[in-house]
């Protein structure tokens, strides 16, 4: 009863009767003794696959029954020794199988807790981040424009906060929330205004909430078994493989039916042929084949994380390897974001502020001598602007190394919480002695209007002594339209055309030089005038000044997007920042090509989407953007044929990653709507680590093809060299128990090993492959026949010599089959040096991948084994081969290698173009 009544009561009566304090929040001990009293805040999750069902599985697939029922007629025939051997096999087949699918499965769980949402809330006093499981009633939350609600929240502060709450009670457009108090007592979900509900997200504005709620008790809780969504895991090329999978059970058991008819009808014994049958059937189908993608995916992301970029969809790994245009934002992730205000200009005059990054000493400087700022009113209004309308704090904290050695003069060291454009702004007014402290006492934040992407500014009212006052703050060209006077040589006088015109063009100066420009204002308020909503208080504003920072390039995306170039991939810059500064970064990166356009958001908002189509493909820079942009640009670039990638992290960007290829959201200044709606996360924020991505997932498509093109070719091989013989009535080229062992040791190991290969050299330097690309194409469905076809061939001509001199007795049989048996061996451990290069054998050092020499060593080894240790030669069937036989075997299992090296060479098969065209027409990549 108790619980449905938090919207009646007072801000106090609420933090009482949860234990927590409006300031300093839980203590860290009380917050962990409740976590352990109450449980973590979470939903309770499906059901997961326990191991042993996950063993247990492994004997349902279609294969494995078959080769039950083999058992178990081997066994009714007495044939003890092949029964007991066949079970071996299908329990060893069953814990790799097991293996491979739990390292698979405990992998994306990893994945998934990687991108666990977390929560700003006060512990102690500070604010501090925690994982949004740890959450515990009574905790203080923050939240802003883009954060998830982390759990059910009654509001103790709400600035133009909506929410949209669609999820839980059907509303679709978001409700705006306030900390007051409601007096009904019972309330729809809809009408508490004062509550903030798990799951739902914040659309715009800031808040301050307590937990009332956690876990399974909130109110999406009671409905979260209705809403949980399962997002499908399955990539597109697992589901085609699948598929694939089920086309050649029927083709590998029509084949096995023939071989087996043809062996009958040429007068070999039925047992003998059926368990030949069966073992057949069992090595021909690849059913390891989609155990073995899960783990070149898995592996794959895992690789990724180490290169910080988190996959949140597996299908994207894929779709990453497609990508032909990389959309990005520039704050952050082009450059540092790590911003400092250099220059100043106010009034028409132009100064210039020294010192480096967050450390709050320097001056500022006018025609190079150092400003007495003591009755500069109009820098000392701009100071006020900076330390007023701002949120961000700068925190001096001592390096942990100097305080170990208790040095007697430690450097401290500055950092920032909160937005670096107004830690700029908080280092600027520190340094100049107008630090937010120093203003405390005499002004007092009333209300806020909080930063958004589409108004691109930010206001704050506040109180004093003397009134209330209105400061703002934002991208100069829209703030200037809210002006209507202009402080200029100290004095208030009406913004004119002319005085306008001065300021655009000394933020254009600015600009030029790859300065981010913001505007500051200011009004006073008459004690009668309303001022709840943006629109009341940002008008009729007197503009200040100027002020330019600096945000240098990061170091290493100058070299990235010169990668993406040689790899057929654009970069193009999308940005809210001014455009002249756009083009300067984008120049100083390499972005833009001669004769490249850079468009602003007005200029696209004027154009329909033929026009934009016309320029898009020309197109580098887009500036001043709004969020709605992006989805235009996205779009417009798919429909020329383009795949996708698109950054994003504020709450409006959700829409455009969502409809790109690749949604990419920034982990560290990301909100959780973004990162929620992308496929990829990057944990470094940092352009480059999407080309890394790219770059892993082109490797991992092409380890795929690797070891597609290895088992397929092995098991071309198996099946032919025995239909062939059965066609040619010539006895049984490999005994059953010898065709599941070459399923198993020769198929299994090295393929695996594949799935982990090193990309070739050029990977980067290779046009991105069509998203349309069937699995087998460039030439990989010719190389698997042929290399099958040649495999089969030259196993049966070994075979067939072999017996011709063993006279046709039965040991002679045993040596044949025992030849034959080696050289199927011999030429798949040879051609899986092959497999990994789409050129020849000779392309690549073989003793690169170190798995995959293991791989080999241990198939070489342990058909050594079964050959030559007497106690296996019966249940294998094999007798010791001499130097004569193995010379043959060499030869025989050595021309397929050497007539697909003579074919490559000749034909020059599999050389893929490199791509040096630039700039990137629409035409040079497909679809
Ligand atoms: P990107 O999309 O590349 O990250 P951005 O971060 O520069 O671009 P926005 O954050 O939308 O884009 O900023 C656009 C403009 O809004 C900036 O050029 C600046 O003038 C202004 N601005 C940015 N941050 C603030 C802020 N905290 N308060 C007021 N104005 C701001």
């Amino acid at each position: 009863m108790e619980q449905l009544k938090w919207h009646q009561m007072g801000t106090s009566e609420l933090l009482d009767s949860l234990g927590s304090s409006q300031d300093s929040g839980l203590k860290p001990s009380a917050a962990a003794e409740r976590l352990e009293k109450h449980g973590h805040n979470e939903l309770s999750e499906g059901e997961r696959i326990s191991p042993i069902i996950l063993l247990l599985n492994q004997f349902k697939d279609f294969m494995v029954l078959i080769l039950m029922g083999a058992t178990l007629i081997s066994g009714l025939l007495g044939e003890y020794l092949d029964a007991i051997t066949i079970v071996a096999i299908i329990v060893l087949n069953a814990v790799l199988g097991f293996l491979q699918e739990f390292r698979a499965e405990r992998s994306l769980r990893a994945l998934k807790e990687l991108s666990a949402p977390s929560a700003k809330v006060i512990r102690g006093g500070e604010l501090v981040t925690v994982a949004a499981k740890d959450l515990v009633t009574g905790d203080i939350v923050y939240l802003e424009s883009g954060d998830r609600v982390p759990a059910d929240l009654r509001f103790i502060e709400a600035n133009s906060c909506y929410i949209e709450e669609s999820a839980l009670t059907g509303e679709s457009v978001p409700v705006g929330k306030h900390a007051a108090v409601i007096g009904e007592e019972e309330l729809p979900l809809g009408d508490q205004r004062n509550i903030g509900f798990m799951g739902t997200m914040v659309t715009r504005g800031t808040a301050r909430g307590v937990v009332i709620r956690t876990g399974m008790a909130t109110e999406m809780g009671k409905i979260a078994g209705l809403i949980q969504e399962t997002e499908s895991m399955e990539t597109p090329l697992q589901h085609r493989l699948e598929q694939l999978g089920k086309l050649l059970i029927v083709v590998a058991i029509g084949l096995t039916v023939m071989v087996v008819v043809a062996g009958i009808l040429h007068g070999q014994p039925a047992y003998g042929m059926f368990l030949a049958g069966v073992s057949l059937a069992v090595a021909a189908i690849p059913e390891g084949l989609p155990a073995i993608v899960t783990i070149a995916l898995a592996l794959g992301v895992q690789r990724m994380i180490k290169r910080k970029a988190i996959v949140r969809k597996l299908p994207s790994v894929e779709t990453l390897g497609c990508a032909s245009v990389i959309c990005s934002d520039k704050t952050g992730t082009l450059t540092q974001n790590k911003m400092t205000v250099t220059h100043v200009w106010i009034g028409g005059r132009k100064l210039e502020v020294s010192g480096e990054g967050y450390d709050p000493t320097g001056a500022i400087y006018e025609d190079g001598k150092a400003l007495d700022l003591k009755n500069d009113q109009s820098i000392k209004r701009l100071l006020q602007i900076s330390a007023l309308c701002n949120n961000a704090v700068l925190v001096r904290s001592e390096p942990e190394e100097q305080k170990r050695r208790k040095s007697k003069e430690p450097q401290p060291e500055w950092t920032l919480k909160g937005d670096p454009t107004e830690g700029a702004l908080t280092v600027l007014a520190t340094k100049l002695g107008s630090s937010a402290k120093s203003l405390e006492a005499l002004y007092q934040r009333v209300k806020e209007f909080p930063f958004d992407s589409e108004r691109k500014r930010m206001s704050v009212l506040l109180s004093h002594q003397g009134g209330r006052l209105l400061c703002t703050k934002g991208a100069p060209d829209m703030l200037m339209e809210q002006c209507a006077y202009v402080l200029w040589d100290g004095k208030v006088v009406p913004f004119t055309n002319t005085l306008k015109r001065k300021c655009a063009e000394a933020g254009e100066v600015m600009a030029l030089s790859a300065l981010r420009v913001l505007g500051f204002a200011y009004r006073d308020l008459r004690s009668t005038e309303r001022c709840e909503t943006e629109a009341e208080a940002e008008n009729n504003l007197i503009f200040v000044g100027l002020a330019g920072m600096i945000d240098p390039p990061r170091r290493e995306v100058k070299d990235a997007i010169a990668t993406c170039r040689r790899a057929g991939i654009k970069t193009v810059m999308i940005t809210g920042d001014h455009q002249l500064t756009a083009e300067a970064i984008a120049g100083q990166l390499g972005i833009m090509p001669r004769g490249g356009i850079a468009m602003s958001g007005r200029q696209l908002e004027a154009m329909d989407d033929e026009q934009l189509d016309r320029l898009v493909d020309n197109t580098y820079v887009y500036a001043r953007v709004s969020p709605e942009h992006k989805l235009r640009i996205v779009k417009a670039l798919q429909r020329k044929g383009h795949v996708v990638a698109m950054t994003g992290d504020g709450v409006n960007d959700a829409p455009a990653i969502k409809a790109a290829d690749i949604g990419i959201s920034m982990g560290i200044t990301g909100t959780d709507v973004s990162k929620e709606a992308s496929a990829l996360v990057l944990s470094d924020d940092n352009f480059s680590t999407i080309v890394a991505a790219i770059e892993e997932g082109r490797g991992i498509y092409e380890n795929i093809r690797k070891f597609i093109r290895y088992l397929l070719a092995s098991n071309v091989g198996e099946i032919l060299v025995m239909f062939l013989a059965m066609m040619a009535g010539l006895p049984l080229p490999l005994v059953p128990i010898q065709i599941l062992w070459v399923n198993l040791v020769t198929d299994g190991l090295p393929a695996m090993a594949l799935g982990v290969d090193q990309a070739e050299k050029d990977l980067m330097q290779q046009k991105p492959r069509s998203a349309k690309e069937n699995i087998f194409a460039r030439r990989l469905g010719w190389k698997i026949i042929s290399r099958g076809v040649l495999i089969g061939i030259c196993t049966l001509g070994a075979f067939w010599i072999t017996l011709r001199e063993g006279g046709g007795t039965a040991e002679g049989l045993m040596k044949a089959q025992t030849v034959a048996f080696a050289t199927l061996v011999m030429a798949q451990l040879i051609h899986v040096f092959d497999c990994r290069s789409s050129r020849s054998i000779f392309h690549r050092n073989p003793f690169q991948n170190k798995y995959l020499v293991l791989a080999v060593l241990s198939s070489l080894l342990l058909m050594l084994g079964v050959l030559y240790i007497e106690a296996l030669q019966p249940i294998f069937k094999t007798v010791p081969i001499g130097f004569r036989e193995w010379c043959l075997v060499f030869v025989a299992a050595g021309i397929p290698t050497f007539v697909m090296g003579i074919g490559s060479v000749l034909g020059k098969s599999g050389k893929t173009k490199t791509n040096s065209k630039w700039p990137l027409g629409p035409q040079s990549v497909a679809r």
